[in-house]
């Protein structure tokens, strides 16, 4: 029995399949260092790390899209160490292949999550997976549903699961309908 009347299901990746141990403790300093070169503003602050990229990659460009691409690889292989899987939406992903389509649109770096996918043996269970290096804007932005939308579907067959405010803000501005992975979870089990 299809337990979501929707035919896609989006997954967030880190704390909603598969939570990875990174050490972020450093993130906001370097993301503000690099901030800093852009703009020469030394009075720079961040709030959210996500708009604080999204807004600085507005106003300059691909350029700096692309500098906090590669921040990101570097960053997430250097501070990563170990991670644990959700073995509930692991196992529900693998499961029902048949009733719906998979996408993932994460905010990771392609480099990061493809080891994690290939242990899991999650590595063919996606239509299309949208990373750190896909688009130039981070969730909330819905630069990246512009990529999974299939042309002439509807967006209410679109379900986004995810853990954190920017996934609810990224299916809100993308359209689509959102459920928190905890609530995800309790239906599944
Ligand atoms: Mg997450």
């Amino acid at each position: 029995m299809k337990l979501f009347p929707h035919k896609y299901l989006v997954f967030d990746f880190d704390a909603t399949i598969d939570s990875l141990i990174i050490d972020w403790s450093k993130e906001r300093e370097e993301l503000l260092e690099i901030g800093i070169n852009v703009t020469g503003d030394k009075n720079m602050k961040i709030d959210d790390v996500h708009v604080f990229q999204i807004d600085l990659v507005k106003k300059y460009g691909d350029e700096v899209a692309q500098l906090f691409i590669d921040w990101s690889r570097k960053f997430e292989k250097e501070n990563y160490s170990a991670h644990q899987p959700n073995m509930k939406l692991v196992n529900f992903i693998k499961n029902n292949q048949t009733q719906y389509k998979f996408f993932l649109w994460t905010g990771n770096h392609i480099e990061t999550i493809t080891p994690v996918l290939s242990e899991l043996n999650l590595d063919e269970v996606f239509e299309k997976i949208i990373s750190r290096d896909s688009v130039k804007l981070l969730k909330p932005d819905p630069e990246g549903f512009f990529q999974i939308f299939i042309p002439e579907t509807e967006k209410s067959d679109y379900l986004m699961i995810g853990d954190s405010n920017s996934d609810r803000f990224a299916a809100k501005g993308s359209g689509i309908e959102f459920i928190h992975v905890d609530d995800f979870e309790n239906k599944i089990s």
